[in-house]
């Protein structure tokens, strides 16, 4: 391995940090609320470890927690309460939600200006027009990530492997936000692998186990693996064959321990932010 490692671990626990020293120097203590429907195992995994950050970092949390028979008109009557709760700065709706419920419309109820996983299209919207808003975790965190190992972006190529609104079209915003030039590949693109070859930074949001492979790199290239496939046999892999990649890349983020870490922090960072905005304290 030639490539830099990446270590999210290190960088998100230094933004959490952050976070918590300057909740400390706060007069007032930032809210949470998270609402998980169902029971989906890993759903409620994910909740418990958001739950724990948050608190670790002086954010108050709470969980509310729906049947997996809940209706949509039970979970858009919580939000309503939650969105017309001043202690509440920030809610998050923990994905997927039960079938018989039309995610696009719990996402569209929440309060945009506590929205603090961006997905609201208000808040998409400001991204896209480069005006302030909430940025969704895990693209916000990767962006964490170039500037602490201080990948310069103005001018550079980037790629982005990936278009899911959670992810890939985020990301390219904020990339063309930091004055590179983006290119968004997806399942339609044409010679994938002419593609990422182009790029000085290549950021892969695909959800396919080691898609991209070392021969796609350009030598010293910057890697950003977002993706998290478990395989038959139990390894968990990005999106990215690790090893072969390592050997041609400048930098690369490990699958766990890179990109993952960053996006709990920017939850808590978010947070932070949209207390801060509600109290007109930051715009
Ligand atoms: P998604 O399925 O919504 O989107 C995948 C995108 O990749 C689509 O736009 C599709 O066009 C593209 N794609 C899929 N296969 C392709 C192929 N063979 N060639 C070219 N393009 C292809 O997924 P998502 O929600 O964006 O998540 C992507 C991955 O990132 C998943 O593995 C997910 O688990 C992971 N993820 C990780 C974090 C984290 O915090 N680490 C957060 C969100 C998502």
């Amino acid at each position: 391995m030639s490539a830099r490692l990446i270590d999210g671990k290190a960088i998100a626990a230094e933004i959490r940090q952050g976070v918590a020293q300057r909740i400390a120097g706060l007069d007032f203590q930032p809210g949470l609320a998270v609402v998980l429907v169902g029971d989906d195992p890993a759903s409620a995994v994910y909740v418990r470890s958001k739950d724990r950050a948050a608190e670790t970092a002086g954010i108050r949390t709470q969980t509310i927690r729906l049947p997996q028979q809940a209706t949509q008109a039970e979970v858009l009557a919580v939000l309503a309460r939650l969105n017309a709760d001043p202690a509440v700065d920030g809610i998050l709706v923990q994905l997927p939600l039960p079938p018989q419920i039309r995610t696009q419309a719990v996402l569209e109820a929440i309060d945009p200006a506590k929205d603090v996983d961006g997905f609201h299209p208000m808040n998409a919207g400001r991204l896209i027009s480069g005006t302030p808003g909430l940025v969704p975790c895990t693209p916000l965190g990767i962006m964490r990530l170039l500037s602490a190992i201080a990948i310069p972006l103005d001018g550079a190529r980037a790629l982005v492997l990936g278009r899911s609104p959670i992810v890939g079209r985020p990301m390219a915003g904020l990339l063309l936000g930091a004055n590179a030039t983006v290119t968004q590949a997806h399942s339609h693109t044409r010679d994938l692998p002419a593609e990422c070859r182009r790029a000085e930074v290549l950021v892969v949001a695909a959800g396919q186990p080691e898609l991209v492979r070392g021969d796609w790199i350009a030598p010293g290239a910057t890697v950003i693996d977002v993706g998290v496939n478990r395989l038959p046999d139990g390894r968990l892999v990005g999106d990215v064959a690790f090893g072969e990649s390592a050997a041609v890349a400048g930098a690369i983020t490990p699958v766990p321990g890179g990109v993952g870490p960053m996006t709990i922090a920017c939850v808590l960072e978010n947070t932070l932010t949209a207390s801060l905005r509600r109290r007109s304290v930051i715009i």
